[in-house]
């Protein structure tokens, strides 16, 4: 660390003393906005940052003779940490600073951190400073996070010659731009459907008709926008209604995007042909668990076979509701099934959500998530009070293991103008054992209580603060490594989400729900027997959920498997879709030119149900009982979440389960509404 950044950190240390000052056990670490600066002193922070990065760059380059552990990983390292905590900074101020002239500031240092992590990927000296590094008496972590370097800087393809260097660096710019086009035609492409009859709303809740009035010209218009959209596709009687505006849904930013697709798919294929690879599906995939782009094949394959039987069995159901009010019906149209399942959930499994909201105030849920995040973990968590922040509601958290502290996290946790607007785990220090201690913040929009408003969540909101909470374990848990670089959530990507899936089976659990699910009028725990009719109600679909994420899959991985010339994109998705889910596909649709993952995801949309897949054979070592009893807490917390990425994430599955992973667990999860019957229908005999 270069004395400039030593200087700027012993002061943020003096200013977090000094605020907290009342805490017995000080932490050693400055909380994140210790130093309150402004927006100067924000910049002044991150350039910091990026100067100890670049010292630590120009250290390795100016080595004279063996290139050893200590004078070239370490700086490495160093350069790796500064620009990490330079980018989440960044990225911070750009989510959640209550000031629009700040946050634009936070973006533009968001590009400028980009641009030197660009560098560095590309970097042709550093790369040879770390393939000349001898780590054959190296500790197996050591090993790991060169290899795993060597590896991504050849797949930036700096090993290349200079011409062949300067064409990806061309063809890299033109995919940035082509990705950007792509995912602004389709926010750009809004449409509304013109509603011909007021009947046609039929079905929708009263505070969605008041949402949508007549305009001026006495017309109601419904937007593709997901809040308008989502219910009405779910509610509304109308048939006819429903497939004007599934039409709409499925032609966005068409035929724009038809194009420009078109255009990414070649150059994400020269990209890969320039790198080595037949395909972009296999260069994407060789840093990834799946390797290859013939096991994202196999992959589609496998989940096909196990979610057809109970699509099937979904979708006779779906055909009995449908045969209620059309008794000749023997098909269902893909734009009917979001309100067919619906008509089912109701029913058969007699569930109505409203039912749970009065069990969910804000404040004991975030309490039951935290005590629950206890136990489970074993670890406990003592909140830092008068910490100074960017705005008053945010909270500060230490996470303790057997007392030691060992990392922080902030909750900011309710909607304010300007703010970020989903919910994500967002990091803000890597953890660097005896260097640097983990920190996270959970950025989330969920209702705030006030004097006399409970703030009751929705459950769904229960189950995402629970997911978030676990990638932030994960974080914490995860940083206690000797580098940076493989530090946290640094495995391979097509792991990431496969913890917090796993995780949100405990918020379907009675137990656990009863311990912090109490009505916030009579303080009654919620009933064991309105919990399993939820679950099993949320159970109903995920047969044919499941055949529908396989075909997005198949799309995603069709397109970029092999050379683009000759694909006829809409004759893939058109096929796809047949071949993948038990529906009919509404004709003249492109749903494509409108799914945004073709850009970011790319051929690695599989992730999803890959990580499902490996979360449900994850939970099926845990007692179903009692979630939080048992060795296999601790021994998950051990295998699983502390080494971060220091061994690959196919060891950490096969360190967990004692193999690799396997469907069934999956495929029970996807029948769970069936099984549940099943044990009634033997209980009641
Ligand atoms: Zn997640």
């Amino acid at each position: 660390m270069s004395f400039k950044s030593f200087k700027s950190l012993l002061y943020l240390m003096v200013v977090a003393l000094a605020a907290s000052v009342s805490i017995a056990q000080a932490p050693s670490q400055p909380t994140v906005w210790a130093a309150r600066p402004d927006i100067p002193g924000f910049e002044k922070i991150v350039n910091d940052r990026l100067a100890a990065a670049q010292s630590a760059i120009d250290q390795i380059g100016s080595v004279k003779g063996t290139r050893t552990i200590e004078n070239t990983l370490v700086p490495y390292d160093v350069a790796v940490r500064n620009i990490n905590s330079a980018q989440y900074l960044s990225s911070l101020v750009e989510s959640v600073h209550p000031d629009a002239a700040f946050r634009d500031h936070g973006t533009e240092m968001v590009r400028k951190v980009s641009a030197v992590q660009t560098a560095l990927s590309l970097n042709r000296d550093v790369y040879r400073a770390l393939a000349s590094l001898d780590v054959s008496k190296s500790d197996p972590a050591t090993r790991y996070y060169v290899s795993r370097q060597l590896l991504e800087f050849r797949l930036a393809g700096v090993d290349k010659d200079d011409a062949t260097r300067a064409q990806l660096k061309k063809l890299n710019d033109e995919l940035t731009d082509e990705q950007s086009t792509f995912e602004r035609n389709i926010s750009d492409d809004q449409k509304k459907v013109g509603v011909t009859d007021p009947k046609e709303l039929d079905g929708l809740p009263q505070d969605y008709l008041d949402r949508h009035k007549p305009g001026p010209d006495g017309e109601i218009y419904i937007t593709t926008n997901y809040p308008d959209a989502l219910p009405a596709m779910k509610f509304s009687k109308s048939d006819e209604f429903r497939r004007r505006l599934y039409l709409a849904f499925d032609t966005r930013a068409y035929p724009k995007n038809k194009e420009v697709l078109e255009r990414m798919m070649a150059t994400r294929y020269q990209i890969a042909s320039l790198l080595g690879y037949s395909s972009w599906a296999d260069y994407n995939a060789a840093d990834k668990m799946i390797k290859s782009g013939a096991n994202i094949a196999e992959f589609i394959q496998k989940v096909d076979d196990a979610a057809r039987p109970i699509a099937h069995r979904e979708l006779a159901m779906l055909i009995a509701e449908k045969q209620k009010t059309d008794p000749g019906a023997k098909e269902i149209g893909d734009y009917e099934v979001s309100y067919l399942n619906e008509l089912v959930r109701r029913s058969q499994f007699n569930f109505d959500s409203q039912l749970v909201r009065p069990y969910l105030p804000f404040n004991e849920v975030r309490q039951g998530i935290l005590d629950t995040a206890s136990t489970l973990f074993r670890v406990t968590f003592q909140q830092e009070k008068d910490v100074p922040t960017w705005d008053p509601a945010v909270e500060t958290w230490d996470v303790l293991d057997n007392g030691k502290m060992i990392g922080r996290f902030y909750l900011d946790m309710h909607p304010r103008p300007g703010k970020f607007t989903h919910a994500e785990m967002s990091p803000i220090l890597d953890g660097v054992r005896s260097k640097q201690m983990p920190e996270a913040i959970l950025i989330c929009n969920f209702p705030k209580p006030t004097a006399d408003d409970p703030g009751l969540m929705e459950y769904g909101d229960v189950v995402t603060f629970f997911h978030e909470f676990g990638h932030l374990m994960h974080w914490i848990l995860g940083g206690q490594q000797q580098w940076a670089g493989i530090s946290g959530i640094t495995m391979e990507s097509d792991f990431a989400e496969a913890p917090s899936q796993m995780l949100e089976e405990w918020m379907h659990s009675p137990q656990v729900l009863a311990s912090f699910a109490k009505h916030y009028k009579t303080g009654e725990p919620i009933p064991a027997e309105l919990v399993d009719r939820m679950n099993r109600a949320n159970a109903f679909g995920r047969g044919i959920g499941t055949s529908q994420q396989d075909e997005y899959t198949a799309i995603s991985y069709d397109i970029y498997k092999s050379k683009p010339d000759g694909i006829d994109v809409d004759a893939v998705t058109t096929s796809d879709a047949r071949h993948y889910t038990p529906f009919t596909p509404l004709p003249e649709t492109h749903m494509y030119a409108a799914f945004g993952h073709l850009a970011g995801y790319s051929s690695a949309y599989y992730t999803y149900l890959w990580d499902k897949v490996i979360a449900e054979d994850f939970f099926g070592q845990f007692d179903h009982a009692n979630l939080l009893a048992g060795p296999a807490p601790m021994r998950y917390r051990q295998t699983v979440l502390e080494p971060g990425g220091s061994v690959s994430a196919n060891d950490l599955v096969k360190n967990f389960l004692g193999r690799e992973q396997k469907m069934s667990a999956f495929q029970k999860w996807m029948g769970e509404e069936f099984e549940a019957q099943a044990a009634e229908a033997a209980d009641s005999k």
